[in-house]
């Protein structure tokens, strides 16, 4: 152990707890508006989960494996490559030059702003107190008159499944592609799950995925799901809809892990495509890896926040209000400890609020929608609210779907699956929702956002002139599609 060297201590308007992309926004925008801050972050670098071991290294490697794919499927077309060589201590070398640029260009923004960076693990020891203690044993006592909670989550893990052994991968593992699994089976289908499962495919990985609901991607429709479940169907050896894994034991020649069939009484393995009744899963099978993405926790249990009398509740959410204070009026919180989605882009959006409301403005958080992403191949993406949703609601709405085999840029780079969905009102056709399942989708919701967020309705979308041939040009003919103006399909009129 090294030797205690001694303790600091600070005083600060501000501190931020936690250096993920809701933190360092927070404190950014605070330092911006002239409050002197103190960031706290655990580890060496900041960027939290998604910059060091989430959204951007896994972006990285979807890159490369849409390279891969796109290379082998052009062979059809004419343009044939060999079979790749996978050097992967070169793609890791990649990965870890892409977040070092953003590690080393966020390091430079603290500075820039003048902001004092602590680092080491945070907890509360009073509401005015935090205590942070270096790995190389410093103590470093912050005395605040705000602090922002931006502490994130963790992957949830299944307290039965041996952990301790290094083939049971969480997503942190497999980020670090320590190696190519022969046989690798993914726990959840989820968006982690299905985004990795795309990495390990391209290279070389048979991929089976076992999902609890009777999809995949649950939250989505189905509609939207369709295509992508149609095309890793065919690339992967099995998806188990349905079926919950019951035991995972290790053994010398690999993990044997035990499926439970009975588990739901529409228990019939793959169903996703109407009609389609694939073969469930087997009672157990043995496989090389197996990759657990079945959720994320928040860390609201480990910092202490009763210490400050914030309310933390059983999962380890802390509530929030709009302007994203805690029960302690001086407190806030932002990010995946204060509730889901857990993602980036809400956290970035919630540490402005925070910030702002600290120094005195009058904000709220209160955005119409929060877009989800899977980069999965093809992508599918989803805004606002989803047929489902609506039709739970009792909502009276009206729906179009452009099937990308109309669209000549999709054709273009030889795909023809996607879809773009659009959900309005009835009466006054403004924009409820949208979804995308196709190439670049996640760019593509964006301008649904924005129509949803101006209070767009169908006409205005359609009456937007897009770029022709873009895939942008599918949610204008969506639009079209529901003021009855669209000419580049034939709608036959009822
Ligand atoms: P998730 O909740 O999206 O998916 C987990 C899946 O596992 C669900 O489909 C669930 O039904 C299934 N599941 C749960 N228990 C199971 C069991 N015992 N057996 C089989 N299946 C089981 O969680 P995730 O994919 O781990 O992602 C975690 C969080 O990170 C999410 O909030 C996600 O939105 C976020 N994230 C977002 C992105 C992105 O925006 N592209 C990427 C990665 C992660």
């Amino acid at each position: 152990m090294a030797s205690n060297p001694g303790s600091n201590e600070l005083k600060t308007e501000i501190v931020v707890l936690g250096g993920g992309p809701g933190g360092y926004t927070a404190a950014f925008r605070a330092a911006d508006l002239g409050t002197q801050v103190v960031l706290i972050e655990r580890y060496p670098v900041l960027g939290g989960v998604c910059l060091n071991v989430g959204c951007i290294p896994s972006k990285a490697l979807l890159h490369m494996a849409q390279v891969i794919h796109e290379a082998e499927e052009f062979g059809q077309h004419g343009i044939g490559f060999g079979k790749p060589k996978i050097d992967l201590d070169k793609v890791r070398a990649w990965k870890a030059s892409v977040t070092k640029s953003l590690n080393d260009g966020l390091a430079g923004l603290v500075k820039q702003r003048k902001i004092t960076l602590v680092q080491g693990f945070g907890k509360f020891t009073s509401a005015n107190t935090i205590t942070v203690e270096s790995e190389q044993g410093t103590t470093t006592t912050i005395h605040f008159d705000q602090a922002i909670i931006a502490a994130g989550s963790h992957p949830t893990k299944i307290p039965s499944f041996p952990y301790d052994d290094p083939r049971l991968m969480d997503s942190t593992d497999a980020l670090e592609l320590k190696q190519i699994p022969k046989k690798l089976l993914i726990v959840g289908g989820g968006i982690i799950g299905l985004e990795m499962a795309t990495v390990y495919h391209a290279l070389g990985s048979e991929i089976s995925v076992v999902e609890l609901m009777d999809q995949i991607i649950p939250g989505c429709d189905k509609d939207l799901i369709t295509p992508l479940f149609r095309r890793i169907k065919k690339q992967y050896k099995n998806i188990w809809l349905e079926t919950k894994v019951t035991s995972i034991q290790a053994e010398t020649k690999g993990l044997k892990v035990s499926f439970d069939r009975a588990s739901s009484q529409l228990a019939s393995g793959i169903h996703t495509i109407p009609g389609d009744k694939g073969k469930g899963a087997p009672e157990s099978e043995l496989f090389d890896t197996v990759l657990v993405a079945v959720g994320r926790k928040p860390n609201g249990k480990i910092i202490a926040a009763e210490q400050a009398g914030v309310k933390v509740d059983e999962q380890g959410f802390i509530a929030v209000d709009k302007q994203q204070r805690t029960n302690i009026n001086h407190i806030f919180a932002i990010g995946d400890i204060v509730g889901n989605p857990m993602l980036a882009h809400k956290a970035t959006h919630e540490g402005k609020v925070a910030a702002e409301v600290a120094a005195g403005l009058k904000a709220g958080f209160d955005a119409l929608t929060i877009p989800s992403v899977a980069y999965t191949d093809p992508e599918v993406a989803w805004m606002g609210l989803t047929e489902d949703q609506a039709k739970q609601q009792g909502i009276d709405y009206e729906k179009a779907a452009f099937p990308w085999a109309a669209s000549g840029r999709s054709l273009s780079i030889g795909r023809k699956e996607g879809i773009t969905k659009i959900i309005c009102e009835k009466s006054s056709g403004r924009i409820l929702g949208a979804g995308m399942v196709g190439t670049n989708a996640g760019e593509l919701i964006a301008e649904a956002v924005l129509a949803l967020e101006m209070g767009a309705d169908a006409e205005d979308i359609g009456l937007t002139i897009h770029p022709h041939p873009t895939l942008s040009e599918t949610l204008g003919f969506a639009a079209e599609m529901i003021s009855g103006t669209i000419t580049d399909i034939y709608i036959k009129k009822s």
